[in-house]
């Protein structure tokens, strides 16, 4: 159907790639209550002044006129999502925009306790919970000032507020908790998390990563590595399904377990891109086809001069036309531009 001046706004969102894109990524903040060393230098990064930071209206906006042309799925992260204030507003705006099927959010989880029963009450289904040791002096060390026991309480409340699955994200990164890895595999005999392996993509230079009491080297570890080590110390991984989409992660069970444990490879499995099904928007505006190329399109520029919903639309489509078919990190393409932190994780 037109919309009155003869553009006709696409029903699905398919890239030059024939890929679907029905995922997008909504950076609240760039702010965070942690520093973690892959993520951050110690002293932060500059922040996005609050006035380029995108309303909740604008953000609202944006993902009413995605999911008109086919957005079914939004995460909310940042930054630390939780620090921003009017989250759960902005859940429930997106909760009952038609076509949004999904919310779920990525978290470090200290804030969840004041948080987890308001979220799942304004229609988040699930969260993410960034967890990459389970040893409270490394936790210290690799987020620079969290506190386990946080975010412990944290996964509790997620819990009780009926905010499942909880997936666990653990960035292996080797001589930091690469040690620790079927130590947390094996939490899935008991527990019914999705523990997820994630392979460390580049987004820091190395002095980057120093803590002022140690310096951290962050090295590479490919997940088969991971899952090596797993299945020797546990025993054999079988191929298992998730009922809430898998997204890029495969999932495994040890034998008898309640949980799951998952590999994201962005790194060493080579179709890693050809299902990709997302596009991300910063806190500050920009529509970013790719986590791992630079190129961005400006929704508020769009938005601040008063664009029309058509110009926001077109926009859209620019920022899909323009998405890569791949990382192309192995014929060196690095993000420069941003760290993870001021893209969305
Ligand atoms: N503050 C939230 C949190 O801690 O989950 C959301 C933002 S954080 C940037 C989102 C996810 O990105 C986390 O799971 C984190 O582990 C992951 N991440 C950040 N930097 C990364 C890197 N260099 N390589 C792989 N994953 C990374």
């Amino acid at each position: 159907m037109s919309t009155g001046n003869g553009f006709v706004p696409p029903k699905q969102l398919i890239d030059p790639f024939q890929r679907s894109i029905d995922y997008l990524r909504v950076s609240v903040t760039d702010r965070c209550n942690l520093r973690c060393v892959y993520c951050m230098p110690e002293e932060g990064v500059p922040s996005v002044p609050h006035q380029e930071v995108l309303t909740l209206e604008e953000i609202g906006r944006i993902i009413r006129l995605a999911a008109g042309m086919g957005l079914r799925r939004v995460r909310l992260t940042g930054g630390e999502p939780l620090v921003r204030k009017g989250v759960v507003n902005l859940v429930r705006l997106a909760s009952q925009t038609p076509g949004i099927e999904d919310i779920s959010l990525t978290t470090n989880a200290i804030l969840l306790p004041s948080h987890a029963r308001e979220l799942a009450a304004a229609g988040l289904k699930r969260v993410n919970v960034s967890l990459d040791t389970l040893r409270p002096q490394r936790f210290r060390q690799i987020t620079r000032r969290g506190d386990l026991s946080d975010v412990m309480a944290g996964i509790a409340a997620a819990r009780e507020a009926g905010l499942l699955p909880i997936r666990l994200n653990v960035v292996v990164m080797r001589g930091v908790n690469d040690d620790e890895v079927v130590d947390i595999a094996r939490t899935t005999l008991e527990e019914d998390w999705q523990v997820r392996f994630i392979e460390l993509m580049p987004f820091m230079d190395e002095q980057e990563t120093c803590i002022r009491d140690a310096s951290l080297t962050l090295g590479f570890v490919p997940t088969r590595g991971v899952q090596r080590q797993i299945e020797e110390a546990l025993g054999p991984l079988e191929a298992a399904e998730t009922n809430t989409g898998s997204g890029p992660a495969k999932y495994y069970r040890l034998a008898a377990a309640r949980g799951l444990i998952g590999f994201i490879s962005p790194l060493s499995e080579t179709r890693f891109c050809a299902t990709c099904n997302r596009m991300r928007l910063t806190a500050d505006g920009k529509l970013r086809p790719c986590l791992l190329t630079d190129q961005e399109i400006d929704l508020k520029q769009t938005l601040r001069e008063g664009g029309s919903d058509d110009d926001l639309r077109q926009r859209i489509l620019e920022a899909l036309a323009s998405k890569p078919d791949a990382h192309h990190l192995s014929e060196g393409n690095r993000p420069h531009r941003r760290k993870m932190a001021q893209i969305g994780g």
